[in-house]
């Protein structure tokens, strides 16, 4: 039974991810980060012609994790524009909005033409975690065995499943998959979808990009994240089934298993940041490979 200091204990996030460029793609445009220190995960699937799609993405990464990163430092406030919403979630707005306006900018450079980025990011707070959504990555989440889409696509054909135009097969058949409605980049103002997920310990929350369910059927998905591996081996296992299913993307997946916070996961994120400090492994970097 736990006691009661155990009960309004935060939770705990054990991040796991991993990100490749695929069997077919010759550059990853794809970006990943993962902030053990901030409790933030994100994923990005650039867009655009040269290496603007990989420039996006990884400003968007980046700039997500250098704002946050301020303001839990004190070292910038964020204002609270939705008082519906946590702190994190109006934090992830701010830090958002200012990655759109980087990105907005820099894709005037001709040769950034066309350039742009989706954007799945979570932070999570004491009972669960703030999200915030733009384009066709995904964030889902696992509770005991099912697993919930939390987010919708921006895509073209979504839109059409959800006004009851198309069928979710015929959208996943389309030549038009790739089309976005709302993405980073495009508009000096854009709008995120922003929220906030109640969570318990054993849940599991799942982010990727378009990659990843293109080429592993979602109804695979559940027994896959439900496994008693860690969220590392579960991360690196869906990107190599992406791989051995043709890998027709870049492929980007996060996994974050929840647990209560206890003396024992407090010593292991301890442990971890000291090891990380040791091999000179910054907390929050962006990776694309
Ligand atoms: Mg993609």
């Amino acid at each position: 039974m736990p006691t009661s200091q155990e009960k309004i204990s935060p939770l705990s996030a054990d991040f796991g991810y991993a990100t490749d460029k695929g069997k077919v793609r010759s550059n990853n445009e794809d970006s990943v980060v993962v902030s053990e220190e901030l409790n933030l995960a994100a994923v990005a699937d650039g867009m655009g012609g040269h290496n603007s799609g990989e420039l996006a993405s990884s400003m968007a990464a980046r700039t997500l994790v250098e704002k946050i990163a301020a303001i839990r430092a004190g070292k910038l406030s964020a204002p609270v524009t939705d008082t519906r919403l946590s702190r994190q979630a109006n934090d992830l707005i701010f830090a958002a909005t200012a990655a759109n306006a980087k990105i907005f900018e820099t894709s005037k450079i001709p040769d950034n033409k066309g350039m742009g980025t989706t954007l799945s990011a979570v932070l999570f707070h004491s009972t669960g975690a703030a999200i915030a959504h733009i384009g066709d990555s995904r964030i889902y989440v696992l509770r005991k065995g099912k697993l919930v889409q939390i987010t919708q696509d921006h895509s073209l054909v979504m839109e059409q499943v959800r006004k009851g135009i198309i069928t979710k097969e015929e959208a996943e058949a389309s030549t038009m998959q790739n089309i976005l409605t709302r993405a980073m980049g495009i508009h000096k103002n854009i709008r995120f979808d922003v929220g906030d997920v109640t969570l318990s310990p054993g849940d599991r929350l799942l982010l990727c990009t378009d990659g990843l369910f293109k080429a592993v059927k979602e109804e695979l998905m559940p027994s896959i994240l439900s496994s008693s591996d860690s969220p590392q081996k579960i991360a690196a296992g869906l990107v190599r089934l992406a791989n051995e299913n043709g890998g027709p993307d870049n492929i980007s997946v996060v996994v974050i298993g929840v647990a209560r916070s206890t003396i024992f996961t407090r010593l292991k994120k301890a442990i971890r940041k000291a090891r990380r400090a040791l091999s000179g492994e910054a907390d929050g970097e962006t990776r694309q490979n």
